[in-house]
């Protein structure tokens, strides 16, 4: 094999790259609002619910090192009322003692100074147990079997809410013990970090006391309550559990196993082994939407938890693998060791993701888990592959670093965005191909080991991982963690074999952008030779000896988080190789040449001209980027008469991949197939095709006589394509089987299916059950938004949203509150919609929300100029291409 030599431009680094500015951690330099003079040690908490008025009684010492003598303590409250407070003893008159709720701050006044050294506050204070998932709260379902209405309880903390739970320093970098007690009635089981010290009977109850847990930072704590039972194996000294209400525990099987598999990987991954003698997978009927990686107690929403053989869908297991994967992740990646502050939130959340990832296509390597197209819970989200979902937002004028400023909480709660998660993920998985998969392994184990049971900052990270490498990984890292957006490497063949590259900033809908540099380390082969690597640190780079007659792919397998432009010459090459490229590289090829599309560096024929010489196949990943851009497209062109002609358009383009596929699930196929299928019914049902509109309405028939008559992989597409053409009847009987159903994950495919129809009759009555409790209050206010982009009516969503903001607002967490109001309009692409919502949140959103009301502006924006350019261009294209 012909080995390619480089020429690379070494210059001094040009000036517009940023330089490297965080330290390592160091506590007393650590932000945050708290004085660093007194520092919490050990916290014994007491706290009695009250069922009947949803509120709660709670007592606790601190133990506390006073490092020099102070006037005052400062610690988190909110919502609480403080009924009694003592230091050493000594009780504090009320006077002495002031809640600040606008700064969640409690601050106790001491009549003189406190002396350095030991002391113990002691507090008795009152609470409110919620609604939505912040804090302690409530949960009200359907018991399965008997179909009882019962109550539950859990808690949600991080970012800033144990503040609502018990007062404290509830900052990352404060980590101390915590020992939780709890009253709970007689029948409940009561879960925590650790496990059941003690259990004795008490008025109203029993009550449970918990182990202390380890040095941590206080969001992690958990508590959850309830009628519940569980299963449970070992993983060497570990008991794990997955934990769920009566009669659901035993669909915990799946997480159970999952679960122990992804323990032991683990275990040795990191070097160090899992701490805790127990770690429990928690199933919430409600309240919250994801999954919290709670250190010994992770909690979830059941459908991301629960497996049910008969009634589950292919996507549901994967997606409960993941989820699991990427707690677990967490167990040592933010819990073990936690960062510093919230401004380095990616070092848990692109962490986590990366691993998760990386665990799950370790163990399940056809889910083609890297090029998997992700749904999320909230339909406003990106959807689509995780890297293309960040480079998307990256790319525009509203992005942001990887770590950003936070000063408040509320900044705290938004940080948990795509670049964060997404962008992080998609940044180590490019450092980790560059550095070796090994190496890097080796680097993260150092990291592990140094930290332990302490908080770190991203530098600490990449020290670690420059000793275990050699290379100077903070000068690479850099440039992608600390400024905004990403590169676009521009190839372009020259006389002699000489490839020349140069990188710029890529963006989309963002004139003038800053020009930006970034050490990009490229990979690239001539299709079919060796893959080689190239460290790109200038403007300019260039490759030779690349032979004029070979196609030449750079970004092998599209595991680096940058586009690739290449010239006429390049691209008319790859796409004579299509077939030889793997799948990864094929789908890179259409994702960019898509993101070009919609940055205006090219017209639509080039990804339609790429699309129309894919060689046949039933890859999942290469299809579902299809139809990720054929959805895009429709809903865009709603009310255009250029729809129904790219509607026929783009069935001829997925009408063989479906003959192929077939609506019958044949015997031993690959699960993706199965995933595949699913995607075509719902993306034939989306563009009109009355053939497969006819055959969903005769399954559904079927289904509902006899619900075994039909996959459960098919149910929310038959389910979706129904409901988007339902008549009043239609959706009165999906409506009837969606409140009858005890299980989460069905029940969410009834109610998709009601927010897909068309009808506006129907969007009304729709949009009315979100402000019932027929659905837990997370899933409730997503329905909403469901309708916004599902039934085509993204107006009545905003104006039943705008009538109703108060009593939607009530059921959004914390995660959720800056970004509900705009989300509603991301789905709007008349221009004027963006004054409309600029005006709105001016009048009735806190500032806070600022960030996300511009996103929200920049994507109508975007929408409004991409439609008139594409309807010319499709226009041009379809009438004169051959289909
Ligand atoms: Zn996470």
């Amino acid at each position: 094999m012909r080995v390619l030599r480089l020429a690379l431009l070494v210059l001094f680094l040009v000036s517009s790259l940023v330089e490297a500015v965080e330290k390592p951690f160091n506590f007393n330099e650590t932000p945050g609002k708290l004085p660093k003079e007194v520092i919490p040690s050990e916290y014994t908490i007491r706290i009695v619910p009250n069922l009947d008025n949803f509120t709660f009684a709670g007592r606790e010492n601190v133990k506390l090192k006073v490092r020099k003598p102070v006037r005052q303590l400062v610690l988190n409250a909110l919502e609480l009322k403080i009924e009694a407070a003592s230091v050493d003893g000594k009780e504090f008159p009320a006077s002495a003692i002031k809640t600040d709720n606008e700064k969640e701050l409690l601050t106790l006044t001491f009549p003189s100074e406190l002396a350095a050294g030991d002391h113990a506050l002691t507090l008795s204070f009152t609470g409110k147990i919620n609604q939505q998932g912040q804090g302690l709260f409530y949960m009200r379902y359907q018991e399965r079997g008997s179909g009882a209405r019962k109550v539950m309880l859990g808690t949600q903390f991080e970012a800033t809410d144990t503040r609502r739970f018990f007062p404290g320093w509830d900052e990352p970098a404060f980590r101390a013990r915590f020992q939780l007690t709890a009253v709970v009635p007689e029948n409940w089981l009561a879960v925590s970090n650790m496990p059941v010290e003690s259990e004795q009977k008490a008025a109203g109850g029993k009550e449970v006391r918990f182990a202390p847990t380890p040095p941590m930072s206080s969001y992690l704590n958990v508590f959850v309550a309830g009628e519940l039972d569980f299963i449970e194996s070992r993983v060497g000294p570990t008991r794990i559990r997955v934990i769920a209400t009566k009669g659901n525990a035993e669909l915990g099987r799946y997480a159970l196993d999952a679960s122990a598999e992804i323990l032991k990987y683990y275990n040795d991954y990191f070097g160090v082994p899992y701490p805790l003698p127990k770690l429990d997978q928690i199933a919430l009927t409600g309240g919250f939407g994801g999954a919290m990686e709670n250190w010994g107690g992770i909690t979830y929403f059941e459908s991301t938890l629960l497996f049910d053989q008969r009634s589950s869908s292919a996507e549901t297991k994967q997606n409960i693998y993941e989820v699991i994967a990427h707690e677990v992740a967490h167990m040592w990646f933010g819990d073990l060791v936690t960062m510093a502050w919230w401004d380095n939130l990616w070092l848990n959340e692109g962490f986590a993701s990366w691993m998760g990832s990386k665990c799950t296509a370790h163990f399940n390597p056809q889910w083609e888990v890297w090029l998997a197209r992700e749904v999320p819970r909230d339909p406003t989200r990106r959807t689509g592959i995780a890297k293309e979902a960040a480079m998307e937002g990256d790319g525009r004028s509203t992005t942001h670093p990887i770590q950003q400023r936070v000063e408040t909480e509320a900044e705290a709660n938004s940080a948990f965005d795509d670049i964060t998660y997404k962008k992080g993920q998609s940044f180590l998985r490019m450092l980790e191909s560059f550095l070796g998969e090994n190496v890097f392994r080796d680097g993260i184990r150092r990291y592990i080991a140094a930290h332990k049971y302490s908080n770190t900052t991203t530098a600490d990270l990449w020290n670690a991982l420059s000793e275990a490498s050699n290379k100077s990984v903070g000068a690479i890292a850099v440039g992608w963690t600390e400024q905004p957006g990403f590169p676009v490497v521009k190839v372009n063949r020259e006389a002699g074999g000489k490839v020349q590259l140069s990188q710029e900033r890529f963006t989309v809908n963002f004139k003038n952008a800053p020009p930006l540099l970034w050490q990009i380390p490229l990979t690239y082969s001539v299709v079919g030779g060796t893959p080689a690597t190239l460290l790109m640190t200038d403007k300019t780079a260039s490759l030779e000896n690349i032979p004029a007659d070979r196609a030449l792919k750079l970004n092998i397998n599209g595991a680096g988080n940058y586009r690739v432009q290449y010239d006429d010459l390049s691209w008319q090459l790859l796409l004579k190789a299509l077939p030889r490229l793997g799948v990864e590289d094929r789908v890179n090829l259409m994702s960019d040449a898509w993101a070009f599309v919609q940055a205006g560096r090219s017209s639509a024929s080039l990804y339609f001209g790429l699309i129309e010489k894919l060689p046949a196949s039933t890859d999942l990943a290469e299809r579902e980027q299809m139809i990720e851009v054929i959805e895009f497209i429709n809903r865009l062109l709603i009310d255009s008469p250029a729809r129904e002609k790219f509607q026929q358009y783009a069935r001829s383009l997925l009408r063989s991949t479906f003959e192929t596929v077939g609506w019958q699930p044949k015997p031993g196929e690959a699960p993706i197939v199965r995933n595949l299928r699913a995607s075509l019914i719902k993306a034939f049902g989306d563009l009109d095709d009355s053939d497969v509109i006819a055959d969903c309405r005769k399954r559904f028939e079927k289904y509902v006589a006899d619900p075994a008559s039909l996959s459960p992989d098919l149910r929310a597409p038959v389910l979706a394509v129904v409901g988007r053409y339902a008549d009043e009847k239609t959706w009165n009987k999906l409506h009837e089987l969606g409140l009858k159903t005890t299980s989460s994950e069905e029940k969410q495919n009834y109610y998709n299916a009601l927010a897909s129809a068309i009808d506006p009759k129907l969007v009304k009555k729709t949009l009315a059950i979100a402000l019932t409790d027929e659905l837990p209050t997370s899933r409730a206010i997503f329905l909403v938004s469901r309708v916004a982009r599902d039934s085509g009516h993204p107006d009545n969503a905003w104006e039943f949203a705008k009538a109703n903001m108060k009593a939607l607002l009530a059921k959004v967490d914390a995660a959720g509150e800056n970004r509900y109001a705009a989300s509603l309009f991301t789905f709007f692409s008349d221009g004027s919609r963006a004054g409309e919502l600029r005006v709105y949140a001016k009048k009735n959103l806190p500032p806070a929300t600022a960030p996300e009301i511009a996103k929200a502006v920049d994507e109508i924006q975007f929408r409004a100029e991409f439609r008139d350019r594409l309807v010319s261009q499709l226009h041009a294209f379809i009438s004169s291409g051959a289909k």
